[in-house]
């Protein structure tokens, strides 16, 4: 029988938001007693506080994490039971999921059919793949002279201090968590403070499931608070970060200035998507690119914001792009068939009004979108917005807008195109639209990204590293690849007479 479709207001009017810390498996107010308001961007209304966790709140939730890890109450746990534990984690999670996808489109103002179809399922993947790995990943011996024996081994790092964004709160917590956990790391989160709910539930979904407390530690805050005392941290031994590239740059300065820990920064993008005229399915081409740049309400690091097309088909290929810019009109996010919902806070919103401002100011043409949407539900949404006869030089070309905005930039030969795609401080991803082989072989080898597709824009998988070239960070998260950073290589010399 068919289950009757969910009344999300009515949930949403029912739950209660517990904004506290969760260290050493407990719900603990902030030290000094603290709070911030929740400010759900669907309305502009307040959720309920969060515990405002400063210096002493990083410090008991770094002293819990340091502790479970040198007493092996984790990292010396066999791997497969560490495995079977992280497996309950991530049953836990999808028994859960409609908790977490409400309190995700609550927090951060994303259409609650995704937060429910991508966010939930791709956090639990994340951490069953990783769970699946612990027990299968073996050290090596190093083919040396007869005379002794070299063993190769992975240890974990210690303590882990994880910093993430608000675009995928919980995906970005997994991409880390995931990997770290099942490595035998302790691991202190901070959450954005634009984004807090769904890590909480997920610390303690964690301790119900049989990770042992102190292990997986949340502390909310805001970052130059709560987030630079974990990355400043004497006792924390390699930070994972996700954000921007600003606060990438203070990560690499905070390791500076207290233990030189390891830090691994997934920082922004400007990502170049570049339609060849021997490209003959414009349409699916158009389609492709608006659904990855407003999915998410064009907040996504690797969202195609620079359109590279080339002249011959610039024209057909703009029109049909903005054809498909009504089918993303923001609505209301916990309407079931909605497919953009807000921004996720005010500051946001001006930001992303400033950028299509300046587009307009530099003699950009803007032929959709353009302005805030929904200004009487007291939330933030801004229209899908499509600017045509933009140069790399203009600011919007330049600068991540991390909103539902993308330019159109006209080339006219591969080298042009190769050159204004490689012309950005970020690396993060890039794709190329020809039928022609060599040409597709060719531009994907000369583009500087981490990620380059060919004729597709949408695949993503567990299985495959995900970061970026220049300021998009260093290291990868997701694949096996991950445990580099969340590991050390341990020579062991044994003598042999
Ligand atoms: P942000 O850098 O402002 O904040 C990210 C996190 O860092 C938050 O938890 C914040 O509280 C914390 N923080 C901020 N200032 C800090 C400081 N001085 N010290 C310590 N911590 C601090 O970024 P955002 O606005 O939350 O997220 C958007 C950015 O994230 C975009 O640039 C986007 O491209 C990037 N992002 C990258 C990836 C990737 O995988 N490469 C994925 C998602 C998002």
């Amino acid at each position: 029988m068919a289950h009757p479709p969910i009344d999300w207001h009515a949930r949403a009017r029912e739950i209660r938001v517990d904004g506290r810390a969760v260290i050493e498996g407990e719900r603990r107010d902030a030290l000094n007693g603290e709070t911030f308001a929740c400010i759900s961007p669907i309305n502009g209304q307040s959720l309920g506080e969060i515990a405002r966790g400063r210096q002493p709140d990083i410090d008991a939730a770094v002293a819990s994490a340091r502790a479970a890890f040198d007493d092996g109450r984790w990292a010396h746990k066999p791997p497969a039971v560490r495995k079977r534990l992280l497996q309950r984690f991530a049953e836990k999670i999808l028994a859960a999921k409609d908790e977490l996808a409400l309190l995700e489109t609550l927090d951060m103002g994303k259409p609650i059919q995704y937060a429910l179809s991508v966010d939930v399922p791709s956090t639990a993947r994340c951490i069953q793949w990783y769970a699946e790995a612990t027990d299968k990943i073996y050290d090596e011996i190093a083919p040396t002279p007869r005379s002794a024996l070299a063993l190769i081994t992975r240890e974990p790092v210690g303590v882990v201090g994880v910093v993430v964004p608000w675009n995928y709160p919980m995906i970005m917590a997994a991409w880390k968590l995931g990997p770290a956990l099942a490595a035998g790391n302790s691991v202190v989160l901070k959450p954005s403070e634009k984004s807090p709910l769904t890590a909480l539930r997920l610390a303690e979904l964690a301790v119900e499931a049989g990770i042992p407390p102190g292990v997986f530690n949340v502390v909310p805050g805001y970052g130059h608070e709560a987030g630079e005392a974990l990355a400043l941290h004497m006792q924390v031994d390699a930070i994972g970060f996700t954000g921007s590239t600003r606060t990438g740059r203070r990560m690499l300065e905070y390791a500076g200035r207290s233990n030189l820990k390891r830090v691994f920064n997934e920082l922004g993008g400007k990502s170049a998507f570049v339609v060849f005229d021997d490209f003959s399915d414009i349409d699916r081409a158009a389609a492709t690119v608006a659904g990855s740049m407003f999915f998410n309400q064009g907040e996504s690091c690797n969202a195609p914001s620079r359109v590279l097309v080339h002249e011959r088909v610039a024209d057909a290929f703009v029109e049909r792009v903005v054809a498909q810019a009504p089918k993303y009109q923001p609505a209301d996010p916990l309407d079931a068939t909605t497919v953009m919902g807000a921004l996720v806070d005010d500051t946001q919103l001006r930001t992303v009004l400033g950028y299509i401002d300046a587009g307009q100011a530099e003699g950009a043409r803007c032929a959709a979108g353009g302005r805030q949407a929904r200004t009487a539900s007291g939330g933030y949404y801004v229209e899908p917005t499509v600017f045509d006869g933009v140069t790399n030089q203009m600011k919007i070309a330049r600068e991540e807008i991390f909103g539902p905005v993308m330019g159109v930039i006209r080339f006219r030969t591969e080298d042009e195109a190769i050159a204004i795609a490689n012309d950005s401080s970020y690396g993060l991803q890039a794709s190329v639209w020809s039928e022609n082989i060599n040409r597709a072989h060719r531009v994907a080898r000369a583009l500087r990204a981490g990620t380059v597709h060919v004729n597709q824009y949408d695949e993503d998988d567990i299985t495959v590293p995900f970061g970026g070239y220049k300021q998009s960070g260093n290291g990868r998260d997701k694949s096996l690849h991950a445990f580099d950073k969340y590991t050390e290589l341990k020579t062991t010399w044994l003598r042999i007479d």
